[in-house]
């Protein structure tokens, strides 16, 4: 078994849309950056990276590179978890945490486990999204940004241990 976290945090600006573990969400802001901007899939690609022992998502797909603009991140999720079973590696379970002062996004939360679990190939059931406010305190608290951070356990085939 090895053991995988990742955390990321995006601006906040109007003018774009929302897309939270692959879903788009009704809010008057959205996330900013050169892919769709998706916190939550950013952290948990990173998660898988670094259980992997892969590095991290910015050196995969690089915010540079013009074939990541705007990309759909459920996308960069699927190729990292191609990179993981080319490795023999085999996802176990995600959890998940975003910091979000507001929209709620318990509404969305069932949408962005299925969502993930597809991309992830796996049971709905081993994947976990859950959503807190910072009590309106710092860059999160304030609407500047939102964050998230994931945690992933992965295991190696029996076949090609590491
Ligand atoms: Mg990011």
């Amino acid at each position: 078994m090895r053991i995988g976290t990742g955390y990321d945090v995006h601006r906040l600006v109007e003018g774009r849309k929302l897309v939270l573990g692959g879903v788009t969400i009704p809010f008057e802001k959205g996330l900013l950056g050169h892919s769709d901007a998706d916190v939550l899939v950013h952290a948990l690609c990173d998660a898988l990276l670094g259980a992997a022992g892969l590095g991290d998502i910015g050196l995969h797909f690089p915010d540079t590179d013009p074939q990541f603009k705007d990309i759909y991140s459920i996308k960069l999720l699927e190729r990292t978890c191609q990179m993981l079973r080319d490795r023999e590696f085999a996802v176990v379970n995600a959890d998940t945490t975003v910091f979000a002062e507001a929209p709620k996004l318990s509404p969305y939360r069932k949408e962005m486990v299925t969502t993930i679990a597809r991309a992830l190939g796996l049971n709905p059931g081993r994947v976990n999204v859950k959503a807190t406010t910072t009590e309106g305190l710092g860059m999160f608290g304030k609407g500047e940004g939102m964050g998230a951070m994931a945690v992933v356990l992965i295991e190696e085939s029996q076949s090609n241990p590491r």
